[in-house]
């Protein structure tokens, strides 16, 4: 695969030994950072996207959820190319934010008042958890194992890599696991916990669904200790229509967002209850949120067409198209690779075994990841990702998978066809 890898993508490689004099490993996205080099990709339109190198492929990575639209979507470039007319970030509060802010506020009603912008999932997740410790005058954050709530607060359950986060007193616990939960609050000194952060699906950690009654235990467990609970949906709002909250029978006190709502421009939210929300009003000179580009116009005015598009209909249907696809993957791999069996890390994951290695398929709706476990996991990983390019595929290093509105059946026909031969090809493994 390296050989020929590097074969077809002469000009991606060639542009990564130049961009590597100016920037560590030539990237800034660590997560695209694919071995021995990463794609550069020029062009996308609807569901393909075209490298410098002149291949094209069917696009399932869908920029990890926010490329919600497909590429160069009209109606998102029609709005923000009038609001640009006008000239953009003009200084001051403008038309767009109040109005994205009422969408959202109404789409995630269940538990949100009121909602602050500012422009990542990572850094909404940072305002969300200084939020809740003003709020409470308390200093320990739960957080879970294998969780990801952006790059400077991220949690993975085995990596040799030092992780950026901040000092915070965060302590950790096992995902889906609420005996082990009740045991880690337990040992915490008396009246110290502020927060309670978690998702209600882990992304990053290899689309594993949390269980409701994890989900409502947790949000038992911070009522209980007078702590804020904080779900962070940056990848899992587009997974029904009020949020995957309104399917887990949850209300968080916090909720934070990012990736579509910005009409695929950089993004991110959080936004709760009265009572907690109002500590950031700038005349309430309490809590301080402030930020030059959280009301970009780029950002607000593609975020409200966003929200246009993306109606209920819209996010029933790609969940159904998502629904539909890992149905299929799983019933490929029963049928090659013999029987089901529950993934030990995800109740809800459909696994099967080729002989030392297990391919997982878990998600919910239109968001999922083709996963491995066993002795070979890190090679058939690499290769998966290899073997789906060659098949004109582009999906995560990690095998994570997002549908856009722009997938069709006939893309995930294709889809399934490679996982088919991927399995015949690689069941010795
Ligand atoms: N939280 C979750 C659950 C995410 O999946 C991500 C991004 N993948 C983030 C936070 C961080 O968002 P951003 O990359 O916009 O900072």
């Amino acid at each position: 695969f390296r050989h020929r890898y590097t074969e077809r993508n002469a000009l991606s490689l060639a542009q990564f030994k130049q961009d590597a004099i100016y920037m560590p490993g030539a990237n800034t996205r660590s997560v695209l950072h694919a071995l021995p080099f990463p794609m550069v990709i020029a062009r996308g339109q609807a569901t393909t996207v075209w490298s410098v190198d002149g291949h094209s492929y069917i696009d399932f990575l869908s920029e990890y959820s926010a490329g919600l639209y497909g590429h160069s979507c009209e109606r998102i470039w029609t709005a923000v190319n009038s609001a640009m007319k006008k000239g953009w970030n003009l200084g001051g509060k403008n038309e767009y934010e109040g109005k994205l802010a009422q969408m959202l506020v109404e789409r995630f009603g269940n538990s949100m008042d009121m909602i602050r912008f500012c422009n990542s999932g990572t850094e909404a997740n940072l305002m969300a958890i200084g939020t809740a410790i003003a709020y409470t005058g308390k200093q320990k954050i739960l957080c879970f194992l294998g969780g990801y709530h952006g790059s400077s607060i991220s949690f993975p359950e085995a990596s040799p890599c030092y992780t950026m986060n901040p000092k915070y007193e965060f302590v950790l616990a096992p995902y889906n696991d609420i005996l082990a939960t009740d045991a880690v609050v337990e040992a915490l000194p008396p009246n110290s916990l502020a927060a309670i952060i978690v998702e209600g699906m882990q992304g990053a950690g290899g689309c594993i669904p949390g269980r409701p009654d994890f989900m409502q235990h947790l949000q038992k467990l911070a009522s209980e200790h007078g702590a804020l609970f904080i779900l962070d949906e940056v990848m899992t709002s587009r997974l029904a229509y009020g949020g995957l909250q309104s399917t887990l029978g949850i209300k968080p006190d916090i909720t934070t967002l990012g990736k579509w709502p910005g009409g695929g421009f950089s993004f991110g939210a959080f936004g709760g209850r009265h009572a907690v929300m109002e500590m950031l009003d700038p005349s309430a000179k309490k809590l301080v949120h402030s930020g030059t580009f959280n009301n970009n116009t780029i950002s607000m005015a593609g975020g409200i067409e966003g929200c246009n598009i993306f109606d209920r209909e819209a996010v029933k249907s790609l969940n159904d198209l998502g629904d539909t696809l890992r149905q299929r993957i799983a019933d490929v791999l029963k049928q090659r690779l013999g029987h089901r069996n529950t993934s030990d890390r995800n109740e809800q994951a459909n696994g099967a075994v080729a002989s030392a290695s297990k391919i997982y398929i878990s998600g919910v709706g239109s968001l999922m990841n083709v996963t491995f476990a066993g002795a070979n996991k890190d090679i058939l990983q690499a290769i998966f990702y290899h073997y789906m390019l060659e098949q004109g595929l582009y999906v995560a290093t990690r095998g994570y998978v997002a549908l856009n509105l722009e997938t069709k059946v006939e893309h995930l026909d294709i889809f399934v066809r490679a996982i088919e031969k991927f399995v015949s090809d690689y069941q010795d493994l």
